[in-house]
């Protein structure tokens, strides 16, 4: 190579002393100079070939360990090779002239059958599906899916390149496994500390106001002494609500909560709380709306009793006095809708599903101080879960909100 003329030169420039030969030597490192240059862009054109060399090679190596596989326009098997029938437990044999869907899982067949029609206008599809093994295994795969048309035109079949990702998908799964596993223990001890707040604000309370009361050497007059009895009798009813509410959650989340189901008539139901929802309204325009001749539901009426009462004490909490609070039954295929509407403040669109979270509070009715549980609309789901039903909410920020749930309507 030129190589050994450049590192001549280079070694005698410190000797070098008349103009012509630094002249001289300026042009030989100049030729160097250039000399590198080709030899720099030839490396990085080799560079290139080696990566796209590479590159081949990585995807030949993939080929080499991909099971593949030929269906007809009926998706009947008309090749597959060793690796595909090794894959799923078979000899080649044992799969040709068989359905093709018929070795994938229920839930791939439809994004299989979707993806062949795709085929047929021409479009390659590559994604993730599920095989199933012949000892009934999920084999998980990654699987490009081409179109095979005969004379440039005619589509006449499919062709399928099947690399196995089971052990990564597996890995991934375990992965998922212990994050679930850390969510749910986070859970437990946000609950566990959630409780105990919960628990000692009223009882702190009720302890202050009871010392003050049994305080040696001080007279409190009839007012005060009659406040303090009343804060106690009030927070006394806050714990004894939230026990209970605590004791609904437990049971719903071990999913023993027995329901005493019978035909009740919807306004049957609003009979049973009506004394209730008066007290609760008194400073509000309650209107109920219930066509005649709607059919009878199949419930445990003290339980749906209990949702129609949190709902109406909602919408008490978060709308100015005055204002109509409505319920409201309407038929629905096999169902009855029932709603209870308000013109209050509204909740956030963003914040509608996290209502009901266990112990969510957007903020509280009166700011600064936790007026109720954040447990209400949580057992409100599970109790209309545990009649096969659903409850959700539409909302308007400074214009209302209105809750829904739904009750099977009685067989008979
Ligand atoms: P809480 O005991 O706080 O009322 P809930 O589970 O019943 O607990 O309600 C959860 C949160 O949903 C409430 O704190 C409130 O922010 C919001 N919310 C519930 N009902 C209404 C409503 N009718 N209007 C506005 N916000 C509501």
């Amino acid at each position: 190579m030129k190589h050994g003329v450049n590192s001549h030169t280079l070694e005698s420039v410190d000797l070098l002393n008349s103009p012509a030969e630094i002249k001289d030597s300026i042009r030989s490192l100049y030729q160097l100079a250039l000399e590198a240059e080709q030899l720099l862009i030839g490396n990085e054109q080799l560079a290139k070939e080696l990566q796209r060399l590479s590159e081949n090679y990585q995807r030949l190596e993939q080929l080499a360990q991909a099971g593949t596989w030929r269906i007809g326009q009926d998706n009947r098997i008309a090749f597959v090779n060793k690796r595909m029938a090794e894959m799923l437990g078979y000899s080649p044999d044992q799969m040709l002239g068989k359905n093709l869907l018929g070795f994938m899982a229920a839930e791939t067949r439809k994004k299989v059958i979707d993806d062949l029609d795709c085929g047929k206008q021409g479009i390659t599809r590559q994604g993730e599906f599920c095989f199933k093994h012949k000892n009934g295994s999920d084999v998980y795969t990654l699987m490009e899916i081409d179109p095979v048309f005969e004379d440039n035109s005619e589509h006449t079949a499919s062709y399928g390149l099947v690399l196995d990702i089971t052990e990564r998908k597996k890995a991934e799964q375990a992965l998922q496994e212990v994050d679930n596993l850390r969510r749910s223990e986070r859970l437990k001890t946000e609950l566990v500390s959630n409780i105990s707040h919960e628990l000692r604000a009223p009882l702190a309370s009720i302890k202050g106001f009871t010392t003050a009361l049994l305080q040696h050497g001080i007279k409190w007059n009839k007012k005060t002494q009659h406040d303090f009895i009343q804060t106690i009798d009030q927070e006394t009813d806050r714990l004894t609500r939230l026990v209970s509410d605590l004791l609904d959650m437990s049971r719903l989340e071990a999913g023993v909560l027995s329901l005493e189901k019978d035909d009740y008539q919807i306004s049957e139901i609003l009979d049973s709380v009506s004394k209730m929802l008066t007290n609760l309204t008194e400073h509000h325009q309650l209107q109920v709306v219930l066509p005649s001749g709607l059919p009878s539901v199949f419930v445990d009426q003290m339980r749906i009793g209990q949702i129609l009462i949190n709902l109406v004490e909602n919408a008490v909490k978060y709308s100015k006095k005055g204002s109509q609070i409505t319920i409201e039954a309407q038929p629905a295929d096999d169902k009855i809708i029932v709603s209870v509407a308000d013109r209050g403040k509204g909740i956030p669109c963003e914040l509608l599903d996290r209502v009901f979270d266990r112990f969510y509070q957007v903020e509280s009715a009166v700011p600064g101080q936790r007026n109720g549980t954040g447990l209400g609309l949580f057992i409100c789901r599970g109790i209309i879960e545990a009649h096969s039903g659903e409850i959700g909410v539409k909302s308007k920020v400074g214009k209302g909100s209105k809750f829904s749930f739904s009750l099977p309507v009685s067989k008979s």
